[in-house]
This record gives structure tokens, C-alpha cells and sequence, in this order.
């Protein structure tokens, strides 16, 4: 059966979904056109349903977490963002273990279980993105990762709920099997230890070093490139003498080159120009390429190898 606009349209509607949503709010870059339609899952069946619906009906859909390592098409998305940064329950303890929504804020968890005496999170406190995005991203900082502590998780794949073991091969640098397209990460267990007095202590720490060496205060997606074997790209990008190097509104932070800052008004088109840019030098003068972290949503084919 073939589905109409109208009607894959008004069935997200009665889901909550809203229509022209600007992907510069959802992201924390602030760059994007409009998503035709954006839901806000308020339950574990509303999202299931709503990727249904759009598989059934062929209608294009993207998951986000809390949009913190996007970088979206200035032409928008044609099609429905769910956007998964609700916690729709509270984290539930046992023992040393936490079993989580996927929505939540990573950074509350963080706080929260550090503050309950649980060690695990304490370098990971300062990462800007949902729980289900870290797991999507295996998110880490300062030597943590969330391969170090995730033990199960609940997903969503080929239309199956089911809890499934973390293996040592589902995770590694910055990749992860569960990540959207191939599922969708609901609930996660944790396993963490109890803490030995540090972890306040080093969590702070984490979060003052932070503070001192990336550019907290303009819009960003964190570090635009993964770390190549042997080097840091902020390291060798610095080295190419482009540190500060801006394209209209976009730039290479002044403070953390491994970082693309925004820096009022960039467009998505400056900032894929920017990468381009970034990515050929450090090649023609170090040898070394630079993959991107970030990842896109919208329209666009990418203008750059992310
Ligand atoms: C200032 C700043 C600092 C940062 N520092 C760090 C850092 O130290 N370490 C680090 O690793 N990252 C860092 N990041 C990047 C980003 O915060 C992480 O990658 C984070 O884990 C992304 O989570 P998110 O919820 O924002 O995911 P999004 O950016 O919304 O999505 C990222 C990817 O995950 C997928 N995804 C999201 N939720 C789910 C889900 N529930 N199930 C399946 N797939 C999903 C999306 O489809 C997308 O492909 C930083 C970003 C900023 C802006």
C-alpha cells in the first residue's frame, strides 16, 4: 500500500510529533535548516510506533539523542527527527549496577551516581550528550569510556525489543553496534564499582580541565575529528598553522583546534568547507587523514569525507 504525505503526517502528528522544527535548536552547533516533522518520544511504545509507521509507509526518519555531535544540512531534513533526550523513567539501582533510559542527560547520570558512591562515570561527567548517544558514540574523556561499564542494553532492531550482552567487540574508538541506523539504544545497564573516596575529586578535575581547554562557550559538536593513530588532530591541525583559520562564521577554535566552532551565524555549508579545508592541509603537509566524528543528518550529500 502506498502511503500518502498527508497521512504518514497526521498519524506522527497524533503520535506528538510537530511540524517545521529548526535543526539549529535541536543541535548544539546551531546550524540546520527545518525537520519537516520532530517527535519527542514520551514512551518506549511512541518511539517504537513512530519507526514503524515510517518503515511501513517508507517515510525517511533520523534519531537523535540530545544533538551534541551533529552537524545538520542548512537545507533541513525531509522527514521525521526523533529526538530521544527524555528520561522516561528514573535510573533504577541495584547494588553497584544503574539500569538507565537511553534519553537521559549523560552528564546527570554522571553527577548522580557519583554523588549515590558509585565510581564509573566520573571522567565521562563532562560530555554534553544523552546516555543513549554515548552508547551510540561509546562516548569517552580523560581515559573513560563507556565500553568500560556497559554491560546490557536494550534496543530496538528489525522491530525486536530485546536486552542483549555487551560483548568486548561491540565497542571500540568512537564506534559502536549500537548505534543508529542499524538499532536504536532504549536502556542501558551500567555496571559501576563502589567509589574509593576519588571520584568527586576526579570528576571535578575533569571537568576543570574542560573548562581551561576547549571552547565551552560557543556553539560546537565537541571535537570535529576522531583521533588519528599515534597523533592528536588538534595537535597536527595546530601544526598546519590553522588554528583560528575562519570561514565566514565557522572557525577552528582559537582555544582547541581539534574543535569547529560556530560563531554566530555559520552555515552548514561554511563549516563542511571548513572540514574540507582542514582535512586537505593537514594531508598535503603531515600525510595524515583526518576522519570526522561528527556526523550529519539532512538532505545533503556530505560535502566532506564525514
Ligand atoms: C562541548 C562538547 C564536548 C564534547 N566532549 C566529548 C568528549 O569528551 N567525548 C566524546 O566522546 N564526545 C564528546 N562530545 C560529543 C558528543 O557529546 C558525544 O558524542 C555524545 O555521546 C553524543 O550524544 P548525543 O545524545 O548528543 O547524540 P547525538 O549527537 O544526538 O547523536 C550522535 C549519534 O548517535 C546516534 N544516537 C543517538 N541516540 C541514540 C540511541 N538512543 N540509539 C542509537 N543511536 C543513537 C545518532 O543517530 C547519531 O548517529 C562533545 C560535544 C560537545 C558539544
Amino acid at each position: 500500500m502506498v502511503w500518502s504525505f498527508a497521512r504518514i503526517r497526521n498519524e506522527l502528528i497524533a503520535l506528538g510529533a510537530v511540524e517545521h522544527v529548526s535543526l539549529s535548536e535541536l543541535t548544539s552547533f546551531h546550524v540546520g535548516g527545518d525537520a519537516a516533522l520532530m517527535l519527542r518520544p514520551q514512551s518506549y511504545d511512541a518511539l517504537k510506533c513512530a519507526i514503524d509507521l515510517c518503515r511501513q509507509a517508507g517515510f525517511p526518519f533520523v534519531l537523535l539523542g540530545r544533538g551534541t555531535n551533529i552537524l545538520a544540512s542548512d537545507d533541513g531534513y525531509d522527514g521525521l527527527v526523533i529526538r530521544f533526550d527524555t528520561p522516561l523513567h528514573p535510573p533504577i539501582y541495584f547494588g553497584t549496577h544503574v539500569t538507565v533510559c537511553c534519553g537521559m542527560s549523560l552528564m546527570q547520570l554522571a553527577r548522580e551516581t557519583v554523588a549515590n558512591g558509585l565510581s564509573g562515570f566520573e571522567r565521562l561527567a563532562g560530555i554534553p550528550g544523552s546516555v543513549g548517544g554515548a552508547c551510540a558514540m561509546n562516548a569517552g574523556a580523560y581515559g573513560g569510556e563507556i565500553k568500560q561499564i556497559l554491560r546490557h542494553i536494550r534496543v530496538y532492531r528489525d522491530g525486536v525489543d530485546a536486552w542483549v550482552d555487551v560483548n568486548d567487540s561491540d565497542l571500540s574508538y568512537r564506534k559502536s553496534a549500537f548505534s543508529f541506523p542499524e538499532c536504536i539504544a532504549l536502556e542501558a545497564e551500567f555496571a559501576l564499582s563502589p567509589d574509593d573516596g576519588t571520584a568527586v575529586s576526579v570528576m571535578e578535575d575533569c571537568m576543570r580541565k574542560r573548562r581551561e581547554k576547549q571552547p565551552l562557550t560557543v556553539p560546537s559538536a565537541g571535537s570535529t575529528f576522531k583521533r588519528p593513530a599515534g597523533h592528536f588532530a588538534g595537535a597536527l591541525i595546530e601544526q598546519c598553522g590553522l588554528k583560528g583559520y575562519a570561514i565566514g562564521d565557522a572557525q577552528v577554535s582559537p582555544k582547541h583546534a581539534g574543535f569547529i566552532v560556530n560563531n554566530g551565524h555559520a552555515t552548514e555549508h561554511e563549516i563542511s568547507r571548513l572540514i574540507l579545508y582542514v582535512q586537505q592541509t593537514v594531508l598535503e603537509q603531515t600525510g595524515v587523514s583526518l576522519e570526522c566524528e561528527i556526523k550529519r543528518i539532512g538532505k545533503e550529500e556530505p560535502k566532506c569525507s564525514c
